[in-house]
């Protein structure tokens, strides 16, 4: 048997970026040659197995055939007599289709190589069409490697413009598109993902809702790129450029749905798009099952980002129905998640990107102001139950005021 090292780690080396994950392949070798070894299989219909030391996975050298829809209709074929060339051209891009032995021997079939230095996203041959996903994994490849100059070619576009237009898409599992956009949007450049789903037609099918902020415009006052969806472009770049957790990326990406529903003769107003867009971030949430805690802050921010901007205006009982509502006193975190997707919200404005947000430590201050009431003394004067709340509430009442006529 001959084992090589294939994909990422092949890829990455020739960029001179780290490694951290190495995938194998194998070619030559049966199942039960591998489990002989002392290699453990991972599934039972897939030849994938990990090394007994490293945990490294090793895949036997396969071929693929699509049989049906979605990601089930997958046969796979896999030999001693698959040949390293033939495995590879299943890969998605021609820069993940390169092989390299234990001298560093590259094989190279299909030219990743060459389009590594060109800075070239390529699919491999037509049978790129056969896995919807992969429309996902080149939008996420174009968006962590955009820094180093890479484009995706027009030809793989082109498929993916089909792909996009056939309807199979829609046969991708929630799971499997959650775990490309949520890694895509861990990128360095967020905002080349959706770009890209965009240009191919894929942000259409995928997320309807973000697709429609196109060609919305807004006040020029307050947002000087005018249209909604280069907005929300902008603030996920801020996301990004400030290195926010995925929560707050999600958040930035669905905070201004609503602006999408306003009917054209409104615009370039608003009026409550914070309200009428919660319906649609709940529907984007439930359609890619977003873990909890991005579902909760999406929905939070949407509903809650003008009174983030209009922090130093709102009345303390206002302040206080804001912390109320983020449950600051038990969730502190998520409170700051808030207000920094408030403060990118605030940066993603055509030529504001450097302005200051003083709302964010005010509202930081809120909540502490807040959060320093102690129940203990309310205890001690005999309160309980609900009436404990009220006082609680009223307490925290007048530590805002306090607050606001200090501050
Ligand atoms: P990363 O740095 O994100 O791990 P990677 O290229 O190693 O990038 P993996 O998802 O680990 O990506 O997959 C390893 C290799 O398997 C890829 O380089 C590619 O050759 C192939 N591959 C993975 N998923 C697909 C897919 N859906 N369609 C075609 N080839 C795929
Ligand atoms: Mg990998």
């Amino acid at each position: 048997m001959q084992i090589f090292k294939v994909g990422g780690a092949v890829r990455d080396r020739l960029l001179g970026l780290p490694v951290t994950d190495i995938d194998w392949v194998v070619v030559g070798a049966t199942a039960d040659e591998m489990i002989g070894k002392g290699y453990r299989p991972v599934g039972a219909d897939f030849p994938v197995f990990l090394h007994p030391q490293t945990g490294e996975e090793y895949a036997l050298a396969r071929t693929e055939r699509k049989s049906g829809r979605g990601y089930g209709g997958f046969t796979f074929h896999a030999s001693p007599e698959v040949t390293l060339e033939e495995d590879l051209i299943r890969r998605d891009l021609t820069i993940n289709a390169m092989a390299e032995d234990d001298q560093q021997n590259l094989t190279d079939p299909y030219h990743g190589q060459r389009d590594l230095e060109a800075r070239i996203l390529r699919h491999v041959s037509p049978a790129f069409a056969e896995d919807p996903l992969r429309v996902l994994r080149v939008a996420r490849f174009a968006a962590r490697y955009a820094g180093l100059g890479f484009t995706v070619a027009s030809e793989t576009l082109e498929l993916m413009r089909q792909l996009s237009e056939s309807g199979e898409l829609e046969a991708l599992t929630a799971e499997r598109s959650w775990k490309e956009i949520s890694r895509a949007l861990m990128e360095d450049q967020p905002q080349v993902f959706i770009e890209v789903l965009r240009d191919c037609g894929a942000l259409k099918v995928l997320m309807p809702e973000v697709d429609a902020l196109f060609g919305v415009p807004q006040p020029e006052a307050h947002h000087p790129e005018i249209d909604t969806g280069l907005h929300t472009l902008s603030v996920l770049e801020q996301s990004a450029l400030h290195k926010q957790p995925l929560t707050v990326r999600w958040a930035c990406l669905l905070h201004d749905l609503g602006k999408g529903l306003t009917p054209e003769e409104a615009w370039p107003r608003h009026i409550a798009h914070e309200h009428t867009g919660l319906k649609l971030i709940k529907a984007v949430n439930e359609r890619f099952k977003a873990p909890k805690d991005c579902q909760e802050l999406a929905l939070l921010v949407g509903q809650y980002h003008t009174h983030g901007h209009r922090a130093l205006e709102l009345k303390a009982s206002t302040l206080l129905e804001l912390l109320q509502s983020f449950d600051v006193y038990r969730r502190p975190q998520r409170f700051e998640e808030f207000i920094v997707a408030c403060e990118m919200d605030a940066r993603g404005r055509k030529g504001l990107e450097q302005r200051s947000y003083p709302q964010a430590d005010y509202l930081r201050g809120a909540a502490s102001a807040a959060r320093g009431v102690a129940v203990q003394p309310l205890l001690e004067k005999g309160f309980k139950g609900p009436e404990l709340g009220e006082a609680l509430k009223r307490e925290r009442l007048k530590a805002l005021k306090a607050y606001k006529e200090n501050a």
